[in-house]
């Protein structure tokens, strides 16, 4: 195994990962609540997510991710004032919450599945966990450190001495929490519901110690962590909008349960943004994967796109940046598809210290952008040598990469090795912008019966159909 280091929220510091019983991490990652369409802000965090998940495989680890879908609970504000988001969609579109739910836990699938963002071990939806809820609340209940009102069953955050922790809120003011008007149930501003109670339209409710209600955002995350991972796990991530409530909950809920440390690491990816401004439903500035196809990118060009930044900047979003990041990527496809057989054999003396950058960088807090600059350098490297046989360390950075490279490498193998080689060179002209040389080798290659597509996915070749001849 290779040591990983990663920047923990909890210190504000990278540190080295030091898992409870390695070779495993246990994992747990917040995932979307199923009430819109994901957009694109949000398929960031789960192209990181995956991204962190293959680092540390990469580097030896054997993984364990748990990530929970949303189905009840979340309200308006994080601060759980507000309607739930799942009853409100669900008379928006006059459907049943659960029907909501399956509808767009669907797409939010398909849109991750199109950028090869890995399916986690276990997905779980909170409301097959209600049982694990109740009996967290009860334990926080007879604890001392929950409080039952009709409207609800709230946690006391005055029974966490360090409640504020994890985002170092200062409490003395209590601006942060005020900044929503509480629930006069509550005691203190902070304080945030268990166990909601008393809300007769609302469509999913379960029977419970203290009444029919449903559970809140916060504990589904803590039940479902413990349920599959332990009292204490090795890594929690979600986005950056998750440390100053969400995970400040979490982390209060657990550890007053239980006594022990919730998660070890905590890990956050920042926004994508439009000029200064993150992208968010509720700005309604927001587009989604669709909207991108639409235009011609190729899903990938967003996860290529995605290693742009570092996962903790800003990453600002523009036509003009992804259209970058999708002509990069289909010169490494390209590069990929074409590259001669022997490429396949051995492998170049300066592909060793490409290597070990390459491990470092990621290893290092997941340094994408770094880590794709050690892949270009090595194809300049093989195109500028000649001496193509890079193509086995390719793919293994791609096991990190997540571009299917393997993929696109075996859509070529059908075609005749002088075929594919002109293809390369003209790939190469194309590259050093000698167009007259480019499209020499484009009517040699059509010459032999076979024609030449640009497309979002890089360039193509197939065979010349007898009417177009
Ligand atoms: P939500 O559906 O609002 O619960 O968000 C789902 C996930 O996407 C959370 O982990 C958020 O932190 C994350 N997220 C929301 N907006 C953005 C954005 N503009 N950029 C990156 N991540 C985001
Ligand atoms: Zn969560």
């Amino acid at each position: 195994m290779r040591d990983v280091f990663l920047y923990n929220t909890a210190s504000r510091e990278v540190e080295k990962l030091e898992p409870l019983s390695p070779p495993r991490v246990s994992y747990y990652s917040c995932g979307p609540t199923v009430y819109n369409h994901v957009h694109v802000g949000n398929l960031r965090t789960y192209v990181f997510t995956d991204t962190v998940r293959r680092v540390l495989e990469y580097a030896g680890y054997d993984v364990l991710h748990v990530m929970n879908i949303t189905d009840v609970g979340h309200m308006t504000t994080d601060q759980d004032e507000g309607a739930d988001k799942m009853q409100v969609a669900a008379e928006r579109e006059r459907k049943s919450p659960w029907e909501v739910a399956e509808h767009y836990t669907r797409l939010f699938l398909a849109d991750v599945d199109a950028l090869n963002v890995q399916r986690p071990h276990v997905l779980c939806r909170a409301t097959d966990h209600i049982r694990e809820m109740l009996d967290l609340t009860a334990r926080l209940v007879e604890r001392g450190c929950a409080y039952v009102t009709p409207s609800g069953v709230y946690f006391d955050t005055t029974a966490m001495p360090d409640y504020g922790k994890l985002a170092r809120l200062n409490l003395s003011g209590q601006e942060d929490g005020a900044r929503v008007e509480p629930h006069p149930d509550k005691r203190h501003p902070r304080d945030f519901a268990l166990w909601k109670l008393d809300q007769p339209t609302h469509a999913m409710q379960w029977d419970s110690p203290w009444g029919r209600g449903y559970p809140g955002w916060h504990i589904e995350c803590s039940a479902m962590a413990m349920r599959f991972l332990g009292e204490t796990i090795d890594l929690h991530s979600g986005g950056i909008d998750h440390i100053p409530v969400h995970h400040e909950n979490e982390i209060a809920q657990s550890e007053c349960a239980t006594g022990k440390t919730f998660a070890k690491v905590w890990m956050h990816a920042g926004f994508l943004t439009i000029g200064d401004t993150k992208i968010s439903k509720s700005l309604g500035n927001f587009f989604t994967l669709s909207d991108l196809a639409g235009k011609g990118f190729d899903p990938l060009s967003f996860r290529y796109f995605c290693y742009t930044a570092k996962y903790r900047q800003p990453l600002n979003f523009t036509d003009q940046a992804l259209r970058a990041a999708q002509k990069t990527l289909q010169g490494i496809r390209n590069f990929v598809r074409y590259a001669p057989e022997s490429a396949l054999s051995g492998e170049e003396p300066f592909v060793a210290p490409l290597r070990e950058q390459f491990a470092a960088a990621i290893c290092h807090d997941l340094n994408m952008p770094q880590a794709v600059a050690v892949v270009l350098e090595m194809i300049r490297e093989a195109n500028r040598t000649r001496e193509p046989r890079v193509l086995e360390a390719l793919f293994d950075f791609d096991r990190v990469l997540g571009l299917g490279l393997r993929e696109v490498r075996s859509e070529t193998t059908a075609l005749p090795p002088t075929i594919r080689s002109r293809v390369a060179e003209r790939e190469e002209a194309r590259v050093q912008r000698d167009f007259a040389r480019s499209d020499a080798l484009r009517d040699e290659v059509l010459a032999e019966g076979w024609i030449l597509e640009d497309t979002p996915e890089g360039v193509r070749v197939r065979p010349r159909e007898r009417e177009e001849s």
